[in-house]
């Protein structure tokens, strides 16, 4: 963006008086300035949707189709615009940048969502694990599941009548170490989440993914580094996914598990997590509730007293993993830091984009 702003500043300031004046045949220099408006409207709307108030699906859709045209009118400006780019190595570059995006277009568009649709899964169950929120269990159609490590998520298209076609990205909460299915933990938190229940097992699923370096296996692979996993809410997804892959591995590290819900009613998957619990030798797990008056264990937010008091038996060369709220985010890695946690250790998953 700075450079695209500073270059017609430097191209043109010596001709200002000329462009000022406005006439047809500068037309491609005036596209350059509604590039230029473009290109500025997709950043801010993109950096500032939840401010400006832009349901995601609708700023989506724009956003793409601006791109894309930007693109279509970028090509018409540059060759335009001068004569420099019209022969010699400076239009072997402009075409081959042109030929690229055609490709990566073609790729995005064509290719791999034909791929993605060959390898389907089938919704294989959906259960209700808690306040809000479902587990869903896809099957692929194919026999095994791609390759992730724990804490990556991926981007689900459903094909079921209950739902709009939507691609959302949700973490896989299961574990490599169980390869015949890929687990969902969803809670609603919109629209379309809300729907979550009403799948249907046997409704279809593309599934693009995994991304992502959430994971202790992209942090600290090969080592028995320590690990301090903070969740809020539903952020407790990624870190189920890395404690069912240690218990499913016997990993016998230390790990701390802070997690803050409102209520007790809003702990998900509570069973499973007593059970892993008793598994794992090394895992301590902390319930911090914010809203429940009668509960005797640690209460209120994850400020710094708290994390100080919670994570006193921690070695500060710990590996550690914060997910949640972006506000209990902010806090919490601005605490960690105050404690003495070097940012370099201080990993991060941002659910709302
Ligand atoms: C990397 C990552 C992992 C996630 N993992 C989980 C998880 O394990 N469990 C869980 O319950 N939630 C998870 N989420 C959040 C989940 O994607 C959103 O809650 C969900 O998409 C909201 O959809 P909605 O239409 O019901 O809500 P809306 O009210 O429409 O949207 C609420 C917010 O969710 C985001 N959002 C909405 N639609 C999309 C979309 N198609 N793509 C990306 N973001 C969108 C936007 O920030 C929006 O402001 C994850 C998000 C990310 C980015």
């Amino acid at each position: 963006m700075v450079l695209a702003s500073l270059h017609p500043l430097l191209v043109f300031a010596p001709k200002a008086r000329e462009i000022a004046a406005f006439r047809l045949e500068i037309w491609p220099a005036l596209l350059g300035t509604v590039l230029l408006i473009g290109l500025w409207s997709g950043v801010c709307t993109g950096l500032w949707r939840g401010f400006l108030n832009l349901p995601y699906q609708i700023w989506y859709r724009f956003h793409r189709l601006g791109m894309f045209s930007l693109v279509v009118l970028y090509a018409l400006h540059v060759m335009n615009v001068t004569d420099d780019l019209k022969r010699g190595w400076p239009l072997y570059a402009l075409l081959t940048a042109l030929a690229l995006y055609v490709a990566l277009f073609i790729w995005v568009k064509g290719i791999k969502p034909r791929r993605l649709k060959s390898r389907g899964y089938t919704v294989a169950k959906v259960t209700g694990v808690g306040k809000d929120t479902h587990a869903v269990e896809l099957s692929p159609r194919d026999g095994s599941v791609f390759r992730y490590a724990p804490g990556q998520f991926a981007f689900v298209t459903f094909q079921s009548k209950a739902l709009p076609r939507e691609r959302h990205p949700w973490t896989i909460a299961s574990t490599p170490t169980k390869p015949d299915s890929l687990i969902f933990t969803i809670k609603s938190s919109g629209d379309f989440t809300a729907l979550i229940g009403e799948l249907e097992p046997g409704d279809t699923a593309t599934i693009d993914g995994p991304y992502g370096l959430f994971s202790y296996l992209a942090h600290v692979p090969n080592s028995t580094r320590e690990l301090i996993m903070i969740a809020g809410g539903v952020g407790i997804t990624p870190m189920l996914s890395m404690l069912r892959y240690m218990s499913d591995r016997g990993d016998t590290r230390k790990v701390t598990l802070v997690w803050s819900n409102k209520t007790e009613a809003d702990i998900l998957h509570r069973d499973e997590l007593e059970s892993i619990e008793g598994k794992l030798e090394g895992l301590t797990v902390h319930h911090v509730l914010t809203r429940q008056k009668d509960y005797t264990g640690p209460s209120g937010r994850l400020d710094k007293n708290m994390l100080s008091d919670l994570l006193s038996a921690c070695s500060q060369e710990a590996c550690v993993f914060v997910c949640g709220p972006p506000p209990m985010m902010d806090t919490v890695c601005k605490a960690l830091k105050q404690i003495g946690f070097s940012s370099r250790r201080i990993h991060t998953e941002r659910f709302s984009i």
